[in-house]
């Protein structure tokens, strides 16, 4: 059974939490963005967004039999395997859906990279590769609940992969490459302890979601859930349409991220938006246009604009401001005071 047979939440009927879905919608646009942080209270559906997002792409065309469902178009980008078989025979390929990766917390870096096995290698001198999770991630969404649980190394290495699109194994002067092409989506709750500021800068949006205090709000989310387990089938039909839009949209974002054009103007002011809060380095300014012009494509733009920029700039942004000992105001307000300083109510 596919991951798609089972009828997943829609990703179009999550009630609110417009920011989450904004940042993981810009992610599926353009993954260089290098994916997503959500931070928040349990309950709050982060790994539902994830399922729901993923089982909303057009499911893939896969090289048949490739470990890593290697894009039938990928020419150059096509695994050594892949690459190889092609010199004398045609590949064949098959639709199938856009994986979602668990990352189980006390997993070995082994299971998550892939195992190279040294003795075959010595002994009948094949390369024999046992492929991880990174493989079974390719060019879908990796998921790690409770980021900040997992070894520092080990979300240090996943982050390296996820910007590279590659993931290199060596062991003992054998190496074994793969294409690893995946968004990486981690969700924490701040109460469990708190990542790295080196970790957090890497993530390119980090996202708060709050469980909704609104009373109406609140009573939709449950008629909505409620709804969905009493008749799932049911209910995914219902906001087919929806979901159809939606995928379009997204499809149609990817494609245009290619044309769209962004101002030199535009570019200014994310820069002195990031030198007004003091971030270091230029991943702030980077991940600010990327996802500037993700959202910007996504909504059919020819020209990416401030409207763009301010409304990525708090995920943008948030999780990279140096702590201030003067301001005691939190991360999401003092972004939010210095667009406003920088480009006017
Ligand atoms: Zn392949």
């Amino acid at each position: 059974m596919t991951p798609t047979a089972r009828p997943v939440f829609p990703f179009s009927a999550i009630v609110a939490q417009e920011e989450m879905k904004l940042a993981m919608i810009a992610a599926a646009v353009d993954p260089a963005i290098g994916g997503v942080l959500v931070f928040g209270d349990r309950g709050t559906g982060k790994s539902t967004a994830v399922r729901a997002l993923a089982a909303l792409l057009p499911p893939m065309q896969a090289v048949t039999g490739c470990r890593y469902g290697c894009d039938p178009e990928a020419g150059d980008a096509l695994c050594e395997e892949c690459r190889t078989r092609a010199k004398t025979e045609t590949l064949k390929h098959k639709l199938v859906p856009v994986p979602v990766v668990d990352m189980p917390l006390g997993v070995t870096e082994d299971r998550v990279v892939g195992a190279l096995d040294l003795e075959r290698a010595l002994s009948q001198g094949v390369k024999a590769f046992e492929p991880g999770l990174l493989a079974r991630a390719n060019r879908g969404f990796l998921y790690i609940d409770e980021v900040n649980l997992l070894e520092d190394h080990l979300v240090d290495l996943l982050i390296d992969v996820a910007a590279s699109g590659e993931n290199v194994v060596e062991r003992e002067g054998l190496s074994v490459r793969h294409p690893a092409r995946f968004v990486l989506v981690g969700s924490g709750n701040p109460e469990e302890g708190e990542l790295r500021p080196q970790l957090l800068d890497r993530f390119g949006l980090s996202v708060e979601v709050k469980t909704p205090t609104d009373l109406a709000e609140r009573v939709e989310v449950i008629k909505r859930r409620d709804e969905f387990e009493r008749d799932k089938a049911a209910f995914v039909a219902k906001w087919k349409k929806q979901e159809d839009g939606l995928r379009r949209k997204i499809v149609a974002g990817r494609k245009r991220l290619a044309t769209i054009e962004l101002p030199d103007a535009v570019l200014e002011s994310a820069t002195k938006l990031c030198m007004h809060l003091g971030t270091d380095g230029l991943r702030a300014e980077l991940t600010l246009i990327r996802a500037a012009r993700a959202l910007g494509s996504y909504e059919q733009a020819h020209t990416v604009d401030i409207g763009h920029l301010r409304r990525v700039a708090p995920p943008a942004l948030r999780h990279r401001l140096r702590r201030d000992p003067l301001d005691e105001s939190g991360s999401s307000t003092r972004v939010e005071r210095a667009i406003q300083e920088v480009f006017g109510a």
